[in-house]
């Protein structure tokens, strides 16, 4: 039926593992990619392969994208004829570029979803996933079925910059504290030990990250920064600390010293006797 009829547009390890989730499902999947090749093994297991890109939107009503980016979906789509699909673009990307996109497909009579998959390729189908949605709530409501099938849908509201913004600030999360662990890596290696060495220890404070994120959370939402506990000064020079080790480790130290720089501000502003979370706002004042 046409509810099970879905293509997916991009067969980068993400888009393949989608179409695959979709084969697994029994959906009539019809698959295209830019460069010819990387849809063998979908079409092996049944995906339909169309000649142009024309073909593989005109197959279903639901058009899942999976591309580097929500702006490569110009040049893949360029004039193709839109009108009544919906377009679900689950490309990582920024906040108004996927508002641009929304508006870019609305105009041309197509619905517009966005999409901000929070697990890689191996998570697509599994349980525990989780995908950020947002855009009109109807448009979701009608496709949530078989967007659910790659990973629980989360829905962010009807804002179609949402979903991305979610997802950014996730990789925020994410991608400062895998430098991290590359940074602690590079200073124990400096000193002759091993990731392996400090894995347990890595994983251990990995685990305690929520308690801290929730510890602070409603103290920082009724802006209250007194730090009993943690005052900025102490946190200022344990962050001195690590500065100061990697550097007699020799190892480069770009991002600790940024780290220190920020801290130091936050004293030199005449927040040493409160939280670090006096940091947010320094951090926030520095956009406006
Ligand atoms: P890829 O980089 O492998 O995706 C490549 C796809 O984008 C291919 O179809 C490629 O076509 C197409 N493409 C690349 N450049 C252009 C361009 N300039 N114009 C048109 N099409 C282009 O990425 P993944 O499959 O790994 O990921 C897809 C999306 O999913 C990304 O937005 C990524 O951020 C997101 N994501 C990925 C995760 C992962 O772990 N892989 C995890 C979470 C999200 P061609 O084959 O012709 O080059």
């Amino acid at each position: 039926t046409e509810n099970t009829k879905v293509t997916v547009v991009g067969l980068g390890p993400m888009g393949r593992a989608m179409a695959a989730a979709y084969l697994d499902a029994g959906y009539e999947v019809t698959v295209w990619n830019r460069s010819a090749g990387k849809d063998a093994e979908l079409v092996a297991r049944g995906a339909r392969s169309v000649a142009d890109i024309a073909a593989a939107v005109a197959a279903s009503p639901l058009v899942v994208l999976s591309l580097i980016d929500v702006e490569a979906m110009y040049g893949t789509l360029g004039d193709t004829d839109l009108t009544g699909r919906v377009l679900a673009n689950l490309s990582s990307d920024l906040p108004d570029k996927a508002r641009a996109a929304a508006r870019w497909a609305e105009e041309r009579g197509a619905s517009y979803l966005t999409g901000g998959v929070n697990v890689p390729p191996t998570g697509i189908g599994q349980e525990g996933s989780s995908i950020f949605i947002s855009g009109p709530r109807a448009v979701y409501d009608e496709h949530r079925t078989a967007l659910d099938l790659l990973a629980a849908t989360d829905y962010r509201g009807a804002d179609p910059g949402y979903a991305q913004l979610y997802y950014q600030l996730n990789m925020i999360l994410f991608w400062t504290a895998y430098t991290g662990w590359y940074q602690a890596v590079a200073v124990a290696r400096a000193n002759g030990l091993t990731a392996s060495d400090i894995l347990p220890y890595a994983g251990y404070t990995a685990d305690t990250m929520r308690g801290f994120y929730t510890g602070s959370a409603a103290l920082v939402d009724a802006d209250d920064h007194r730090g009993e506990e943690e005052r900025l000064t102490m946190c200022a020079a344990s962050v001195e600390h690590i500065l100061h080790t990697a550097a007699d480790s020799g190892v480069d130290t770009t991002i600790l010293a940024a780290h220190a720089e920020l801290y130091r501000r936050g004293v030199d502003a005449g927040f040493g006797a409160e939280s670090s979370s006096r940091l947010i706002g320094l951090l926030a004042a520095e956009a406006a």
